[in-house]
């Protein structure tokens, strides 16, 4: 029988990898939620419908979706990203604005597996509705800096732009357009054929031909209205009050079609400039009312988790391990020790693990010293006779025995302040692994 193996573009974070990838997300977790933002569940597969609506143009929904007819003769998609199920259940259950949200989980896209991307990977992700103060921009991009800044990642370049509204990004458009279709026969072979469906596209096109012909393009930034400029004017302002250094980079569009006013992103420069990407987002005013719900205008962004912990390795940082073990039990006098001692404990809030298969002591002993914890709760039959355990310091010295009944208050003095000491460094998991 062929070996079977995950699907390409997919990896596994083992049980020993993890610790990295749960600190990242409890960070994201608190930081959002400090802000006011609450968890937000939607389905990983939705109807077809909601993410075209998103933008027949864009690549994601394009060429790259999971979608297919279910048993039950629907077209679905497996989500390509959040924002448009968000939008979804916005639309859907009509809650009172403002309406925060933050969300955590898989998306899929049908691309060529490299470093730094998959075909299914991971995002957290904040989003913002019912409110078109620029503050709110500021609130959402300092939300992401201030995030990158607590796992303490250094070298992120937060990059923004402004691509109007559909007062001035039109009359832009076309501006665009003429300057483009002058020189279209010198764009790369992709944009050639598809410049007039989305010039905007164009301009953020890595490769070197398209990039020699938009240098001097009309930019949207100088060709706003003067509401989506005070408005831009005043994200900057408050950028710069709260001392985030950013960097207006004309050229962002970013690859969904449904941005706004402020587009930003987080771009890592430990990483390849092709997949530097950590996060990006921006202000989507029309997208509600373009899926079918009242006119509501919204911010957010989605980060990388993936990419985020990818630069974390290459800046040397890496967040703190889970805690080891407390306690494990060594029983070796038929098992019953080890059944009621670690549920006893786990109830009052240790963390504690022991051997099953009546293995002999030794191997018990191995598997405790394997385990990082702190101390050995030991049960032989002298112990289990005289309704004792010894607690014995695995990084070496006596065995304290001790009464039953005192086992929880003696454990608790003697895990004191050390108590959160950490586990040595972890290995390589799957994302960090070249496909
Ligand atoms: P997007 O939804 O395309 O704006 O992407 C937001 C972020 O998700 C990017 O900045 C990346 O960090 C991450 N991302 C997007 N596509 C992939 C992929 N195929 N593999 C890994 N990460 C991705």
């Amino acid at each position: 029988m062929p070996e079977l193996r995950n699907p390409p573009g997919t990896f596994d974070v083992l049980p020993s990898e993890s610790g990295p990838w749960q600190e990242m997300l409890s960070t994201f977790a608190s930081t959002a939620g400090a802000a006011g933002y609450e968890l937000i569940v939607t389905p990983t597969f939705e109807d077809v419908g909601v993410f075209t609506r998103i933008g027949e143009s864009t690549d994601v929904v394009r060429k790259e979706m999971y979608d297919f007819v279910d048993k039950g003769g629907r077209h679905v998609a497996l989500r390509p990203e959040v924002t448009a199920s968000v939008v979804r259940a916005f639309i859907q259950h009509r809650p009172v604005t403002p309406w925060k949200a933050w969300y955590a989980g898989s998306n899929f896209r049908f691309e060529r597996p490299q470093a730094g991307r998959f075909r299914e990977f991971h995002q957290v992700g904040i989003e913002a509705f019912g409110s078109s103060d620029p503050d709110l921009d500021v609130e959402v991009v300092t939300l992401g800096w201030d995030f990158f800044a607590r796992l303490g990642i250094k070298g992120v370049d937060l990059l923004v732009n402004s691509l109007g509204d559909a007062a001035c990004r039109p009359a832009y458009r076309q501006k665009l357009l003429d300057y483009l279709m002058a020189r279209r026969g010198d764009l790369c072979e992709e944009h050639r054929g598809r410049v007039e469906e989305n010039p905007l596209r164009v301009l953020d096109c890595k490769r070197e031909a398209c990039r020699a012909q938009t240098a001097g393009a009309p930019l949207q930034v100088d060709n706003l209205c003067d509401s989506c400029a005070a408005h831009f004017e005043r994200v900057t302002a408050g950028l710069s009050a709260l001392s985030v250094p950013y960097r207006v980079e004309a050229h962002l569009v970013r690859g969904l079609d449904y941005y706004t006013r402020t587009t930003f992103e987080y771009a890592g420069t430990m990483l390849e400039s092709s997949q530097n990407a950590l996060g990006g987002g921006g202000r989507y005013d029309g997208l509600v009312q373009a899926m079918g719900g009242p006119p509501t205008p919204a911010v957010g962004f989605a980060i990388g988790v993936e990419r985020t912990l990818l630069a974390l390795g290459a800046t040397g940082t890496s967040p703190r391990p889970p805690a080891r073990l407390h306690a494990f039990v060594v029983d070796f006098a038929g098992g019953d020790a080890a059944r009621d001692i670690t549920r006893e404990l786990r109830q009052a809030g240790l963390r504690v693990d022991r051997a099953f298969d009546d293995r002999s002591p030794k191997a018990q002993f191995k598997a405790a010293d394997r385990s990082g914890a702190r101390f050995a709760l030991v049960v032989g039959p002298d112990e289990a006779a005289a309704s004792q355990v010894a607690i014995k310091d695995l990084s070496g010295g006596e065995q304290h025995p001790v009464g039953r009944g005192d086992l929880l208050e003696t454990l608790r003095a003697m895990l004191g302040a050390g108590s959160e000491a950490s586990l040595p460094g972890r290995s390589h998991p799957g994302y960090n692994r070249t496909p």
